[in-house]
């Protein structure tokens, strides 16, 4: 019986001569639109394969799913979205937003061709590495510097050239995971290192360490605990002290910083992430931080320390497979220049921007975005202004809660759930969170360009959700 039914399927030329084909192929490319009624004919006709008794085999049931294969087909699938989380360096939705400096040297860069590896000077071959080393050194104080793909790279780099086949000591408060199932012990394996525990989870002394060294490890590690605190009965040594320990017998000290600020974070209030400047300045042989948490540059692994060990990671074979491209050296020098005038970093570098804005200047802008989207949502939901806290994110100071401001919708002939999902269905997609049984929308990661799309999002969202209503089948 199902044999007829496949050759009642329309062709593909006849669904070329429907209107609504006709119009898509005055937008869309010819072989985009062909190539989505093959896959929508396909389709249906894999499913009367299935033996499935209700297959729709109409035209326009073609018609519908081709119009969604080609709507997805035709749209790029990374796209910008409307970060309303609150969440300055949300790691899902892309980490830190480039400075503007920073996205002009990246076009500049990629557009054509540049002195990647290239001394104009003499005509021979350059150091890709060269382009951001001196700056990396004045603004960190270190002797020499090297970037690579992230900080997890960097990590796995600096011990599998310094402590592979060796014995490196860690606190045991200090064994994380970051997320991604990236765990320092796993990626000490990985590296050839073998791991030697030092200390108990909360506490760990200059004696427990000692003894270790004694024992005869090659290298200390310490790792920044970015995603967590622990709080209460809890001691380690100071870094000075730690190094101090360490070189007395010899032994380097290398650190994972995670992310790694520039600049002192405690002036603008806003907790105790440790600065680059202040390990270097505690005579760390190498650290390690992220180009993008913090320091609101590109995905970048950044190696800072003395010359002697980051001449080695520069001569290690594996370094290539790292590297980083032309679009990331351009985006982080032009924001690691952001940072030779602090003033100006705090204005133009997003990050910074976004995690010290006012909150009276966040509360005026919430009041102005409240004010337009009642106006029009209408009957369908409810707005108003909410005093709520904004998070860091990407693992960095996870204990702080920034004041911020907030839209709440409280859905009237919907749900929370309905709503938050139908927001994340427009185009752009707007992230927000639900706290009770409201939607809430934080503004501090909401940009000016942004507004007239969120409130024109919000009011698509709302009517999609009050009209799924009709006919009384939903309850809330
Ligand atoms: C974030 C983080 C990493 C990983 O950095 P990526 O740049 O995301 O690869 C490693 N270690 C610590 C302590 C971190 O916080």
């Amino acid at each position: 019986m199902d044999s007829e039914r496949y050759r009642e399927l329309p062709a593909v030329h006849r669904l070329l001569a429907h209107p609504m084909v006709a119009e898509w192929l005055q937008r869309e490319a010819r072989s985009d639109v062909l190539g989505a009624l093959q896959v929508a004919i396909d389709r249906v006709r894999q499913q009367l394969g299935q033996d499935e008794v209700q297959v729709d085999i109409s035209e326009q049931a073609i018609l519908d799913i081709a119009r969604e294969v080609l709507a997805t087909r035709t749209k790029m699938h990374l796209q910008r979205v409307i970060n309303a989380t609150g969440t300055v360096l949300h790691t899902n939705l892309g980490r830190a937003p480039l400075a503007p400096e920073a996205l002009a040297a990246l076009i500049e860069v990629a557009k054509g061709y540049s002195n990647l590896e290239f001394d104009q000077m003499t005509g021979e071959r350059g150091h890709r590495y060269d382009h951001v080393e001196p700056l990396l050194c004045e603004l960190t104080g270190a002797e020499a510097a090297l970037v690579v793909n992230n900080n997890a790279a960097a990590v796995w780099l600096v011990l599998h050239e310094l402590a592979k086949d060796k014995r490196v000591a860690v606190s045991r408060g200090e064994l994380v995971e970051i997320g991604g199932s990236f765990r320092v012990s796993e990626v000490m394996r990985a590296s050839g290192a073998t791991l030697v525990e030092v200390g108990t989870t909360n506490k760990t002394h200059e004696a427990d360490y000692e003894r270790v060294l004694d024992d005869g490890v090659d290298l200390v590690m310490r790792v920044h605990t970015s995603n967590f605190r622990i709080v209460g009965f809890t001691y380690q040594p100071s870094l000075a002290a730690l190094v101090a320990l360490a070189h007395a017998r010899s032994v380097p000290v290398i650190e994972d910083l995670g992310s790694g600020s520039l600049l002192d974070l405690r002036m603008k209030g806003l907790g105790d992430e440790p600065s680059v400047r202040a390990s270097i300045q505690a005579g760390v042989d190498v650290v390690t931080f992220s180009g993008d948490k913090l320091l609101g540059a590109t995905q970048a692994g950044i190696i800072c320390g003395k010359r002697e060990w980051i001449d080695r990671l520069k001569r290690n074979q594996l370094l290539r497979a790292l590297r980083v491209d032309k679009l990331t050296l351009a985006a982080l020098e032009a924001t690691l220049r952001l940072y030779r005038d602090e003033a100006n970093a705090w204005l133009k570098i997003p990050t910074l921007r976004l995690l010290t804005a006012d909150a009276g200047q966040l509360h005026t802008v919430a009041e102005q975005l409240a004010r337009e989207v009642t106006l029009c949502i209408g009957g369908h939901a409810r707005c108003r202004v909410l005093e709520t806290v904004s998070k860091v994110g990407g693992g960095a100071l996870p204990t702080e809660d920034i004041a911020t401001y907030a839209l709440a919708l409280y859905p009237i002939s919907s749900t929370a759930v309905r709503l938050l999902t139908a927001l994340r269905e427009q185009s752009p997609s707007i992230v927000a969170r639900i706290a009770k049984d409201e939607v809430i929308l934080d503004v501090r990661t909401v940009f000016e360009w942004d507004f007239e799309e969120l409130v024109q999002g919000i009011r698509n969202a709302a009517d999609a959700t009050a009209s799924e209503d009709v006919g009384g089948q939903e309850q809330k």
